[in-house]
């Protein structure tokens, strides 16, 4: 155990310490909390706990990475790679620099005058200088008749960036009720020409123009309601319609949209887009000073090398934004470790001179 951040084997948590020592000691301070232990937090995990910093991750076990049966197009895994395993070998190397990742959910976030942030763990507050929000994003579930949770499950598949490669030629449906459905249909045209649109009972709200896209990309477009739901191994391969006919498709995608685990910043007052996802900076900072957010809870791209290659970006940015906070391995200097032509622009200094 080094400054704080418990070797994994320890069990004992950083603010567990610090109550136990409450009038004994100085306030013990994160330099930042990772809130979500996806590909987003367990990345800035890595870095962080090499930087040397005293950090917690925080995560309620939620990561939709451990949804992806296997990932073929994550690069470095020409065989690709299970999602569980993926967030397995990422913990194992933040632990082995140290991190302490701690299972939980955070259920409030505050800051006091002083600027340093309380997050509410087990109704316990944690203090931290800077937040690092990686909370992700939950997947719009389909309103399937007797098959609850179909996305949750594995059910129906729902990233045609991720998976379209694999219906290459095979009849596929999506189930969306709008512009994001049809969007994804198109998508999915370069793999397959037998693509319906579902719209499970309601109308589909499109545009003159949508529709003329639809039609001449040959999309069926289907909006009866489903009656009964045929599932056959770990897939569903046809819907019962209401009207009698039985439709049968190798692929089901569900393209009904997300929503961005975003409201602990709420009460912050942070910047978040119309979609609720938070706005950041190049350097992943958010306009509440000190909050930084990664990975699907940012609009962008949601993949793990985006989650990834933002949580790295943030992680370097907290890094230098604390530089001159004393290391947790108590170095000569930690602060020397770079030089200032090494200085990143995301540090806080305006005259950085190298990104
Ligand atoms: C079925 C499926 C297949 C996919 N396939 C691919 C693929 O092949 N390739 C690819 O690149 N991407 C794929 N994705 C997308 C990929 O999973 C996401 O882009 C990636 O997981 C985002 O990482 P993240 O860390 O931002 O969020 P997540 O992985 O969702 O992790 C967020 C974590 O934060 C935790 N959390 C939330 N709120 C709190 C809180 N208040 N306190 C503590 N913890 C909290 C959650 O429990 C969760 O563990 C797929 C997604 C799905 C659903």
């Amino acid at each position: 155990m080094w400054g704080g951040v418990a070797a994994p084997s320890s069990g004992k948590s950083l603010h567990h310490t610090r109550r136990e020592k409450a009038g004994t000691m100085p306030e013990n301070v994160l330099d930042c909390l990772v809130i979500g232990g996806g590909p987003a937090g367990l990345t800035a995990a890595i870095y962080l706990a090499r930087f040397r910093r005293r950090f917690q991750v925080v995560d309620a076990g939620a990561s939709r990475a451990a949804l992806i049966p296997t990932s073929h197009n994550h690069a470095g895994f020409p065989e690709g790679i299970h999602g569980k395993a993926l967030l397995s070998r990422m913990t194992e190397q933040a632990r082995k620099y140290g991190a302490h990742i701690v299972p939980g959910s955070v259920t409030r976030l505050e800051r006091r005058p002083d600027g340093v942030f309380l997050a509410t763990l087990d109704g316990e507050p944690i203090p931290a200088r800077t937040i690092l929000l990686a909370t992700g994003v939950v997947d719009r579930e389909p309103d399937l008749p007797d098959v609850p949770d179909v996305i949750r499950r594995g059910l129906v598949r729902h990233c045609g960036i991720c998976d379209g490669y694999e219906a290459l030629g095979k009849r596929v449906a999506v189930i969306g009720h709008g512009s994001s459905g049809l969007h994804e249909a198109l998508f999915l045209r370069t793999y397959t020409a037998d693509i319906t649109l579902l719209s499970l009972g309601r109308s589909l709200v499109l545009t003159e123009e949508e529709g003329r896209q639809a039609a001449q990309a040959e999309i069926a477009i289907v909006e009866e309601p489903v009656r009964r739901v045929v599932v056959e191994g770990d897939q569903v391969r046809a819907l019962d319609m209401l009207g009698g006919a039985c439709r049968s498709f190798d692929v089901l995608y569900a393209a009904l949209g997300s929503d961005a685990r975003s409201d602990l910043v709420r009460g912050l007052g942070t910047r978040l887009d119309d979609k609720g996802c938070v706005v950041t900076d190049e350097h992943q900072r958010s306009s509440t000073d000190g909050l930084f957010a990664a990975g699907d809870v940012v609009r962008s791209l949601d993949q793990i090398s985006v989650a990834m290659g933002q949580a790295a970006i943030a992680a370097t940015a907290i890094h230098n934004r604390l530089r001159g906070v004393p290391s947790p391995r108590g170095a000569p200097d930690d602060t020397l470790s770079f030089s200032p032509q090494d200085l990143c622009t995301c540090c806080s200094r305006p005259d950085a001179r190298r990104h």
